[in-house]
Parts: C-alpha cells; structure tokens; sequence
C-alpha cells in the first residue's frame, strides 16, 4: 500500500507567526509521523497562486497589524480558490490575524479598516488602548473537550449566524469579552485566538484536526 499524505498549505507563514503558531504545524507533522502519514508543508505567500484541489489542509496564523495590512491585499487574490476550498469542506486552522481576515473586515488598532475576504461571516472591530491578553480557557459542549491557550489580541471579533463558538469561554476574554464565544468553527474551519500555540497544549484538537483532513481524503 502507497503511503498516505496529506498535502499541507500554510498560508503567508513568512509574514504571520506570531508566538511560534507554526508550532501547530509541528504538531500535525509529528502526530501524522507516528501514524505513518507523510506531512508535506508548502508555503503560500505573496504572488503564489492556492490551488483549492491540491491541498487536504490549510494553516493560517496571526500576526501584527503591519504584516496583516501587507496579507489582506495579496489574500484578494486567492479569494475566490479559498472559499472553493472551504465550501468543499477542506479542513483550516487560522489563528488570531488569520481567523480575523478570514471575515469580513478587521479594523487596526490604529482605527485602519482592513479588508478580510468574507469566506467566513464574522467581522473584527478595534478598542480603545486596550488588548485583550493573558491565559484562557475554553470548553466545547458538542465534543466535550476543553481548551487552553494564551490569547493577545486588540481585535473583537463577532461571529455571523452561520458560525458558530469553538468554545465558551470558562476563563480569559475570548472573541469579543462580551458574548462568552471563542474561535469559530464552520464546515471544516476552526479559528481561534489561541496561541501556546493551540495545538501543542491541546492535543485533543490536533488529533480532530488530522483524522478530519484523513477522513476527508481516504474516507473512514
Ligand atoms: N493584530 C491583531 C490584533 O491585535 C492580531 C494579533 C495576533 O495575531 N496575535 O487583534
């Protein structure tokens, strides 16, 4: 038998890493390794064109207002392939920046409104010499599991009707600090504020996340 694969895109990871978010992808790569999965990263940065059929999963991670401001134009351009890909069900991790410019729009902390791509139905304001940071903890009542992470983040983000919560949060401020909500999931994107990065301190999630891309390319 072939060796299983899963091609991997990580989108814009030369310019939005904060807190090492592309720990998550070695996460990913080492729970795949020991079930025998080759996990093959490619970059997707400025310029690059994203293939919504060559991919079994995306990665997405944040970053400062700057580098965002620099990704929402270039993201313009692979709009369309990346809503392809979500509405086809492929599976996403985007944190913080990237959860954010998945929607509608961001406004920078300096009151700049930044296009995001509308893929996902949330929308990010701004506050007032204020970030939310510090530890939260999170817990989801459909899969039973909590979370915990590390957020900093001067977004608030309010999710549409068409997402819903990655978690309630138990501790922390989480999307907004209005509405309890934390990250999104829809179809097979997860967003989140996390950093840690979210992978490496929930295991769990990382296991959900790759027997999803599996499932999705080889069935059950
Ligand atoms: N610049 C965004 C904010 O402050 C995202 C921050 C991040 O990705 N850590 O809300």
């Amino acid at each position: 038998m072939t060796k299983k694969q899963l091609r991997v895109a990580h989108l814009y990871g030369n310019l939005l890493n904060t807190y090492g978010d592309n720990g998550n992808l070695l996460v990913l790569n080492y729970l795949a390794k020991k079930i025998n999965v080759d996990f093959s990263i490619e970059m997707v940065s400025l310029y690059d064109t994203f293939e919504p059929d060559h991919y079994d999963f995306v990665f997405f991670g944040g970053g400062q207002d700057y580098e965002q401001k620099i990704v929402s134009k270039d993201l313009q351009t692979k709009k369309a392939a990346l809503i392809e890909y979500i509405e086809n069900d492929g599976v996403l991790l985007a944190i913080c920046g990237g959860y954010q410019l998945l929607g509608h729009y961001y406004i920078t902390a300096n009151g700049e409104k930044i296009e995001g791509i509308g893929a996902l139905d949330h929308y990010t304001l701004n506050q007032d010499n204020q970030r939310f940071t510090g530890d939260i903890k999170i817990y989801n009542e459909t899969f039973d599991e909590t979370y915990l992470g590390f957020e900093n983040h001067n977004g608030r983000t309010f999710l549409g009707a068409s997402e819903r919560p990655l978690g309630k949060v138990l501790e922390g401020h989480g999307n907004n600090g209005e509405d309890q909500s934390e990250g999104v999931i829809y179809r097979n994107v997860f967003g989140s504020y996390f950093h840690g990065p979210i992978l490496a301190r929930n295991e769990h999630l990382a296991q959900r996340l790759l027997s999803l891309a599996l499932t999705k390319k080889y069935g059950e």
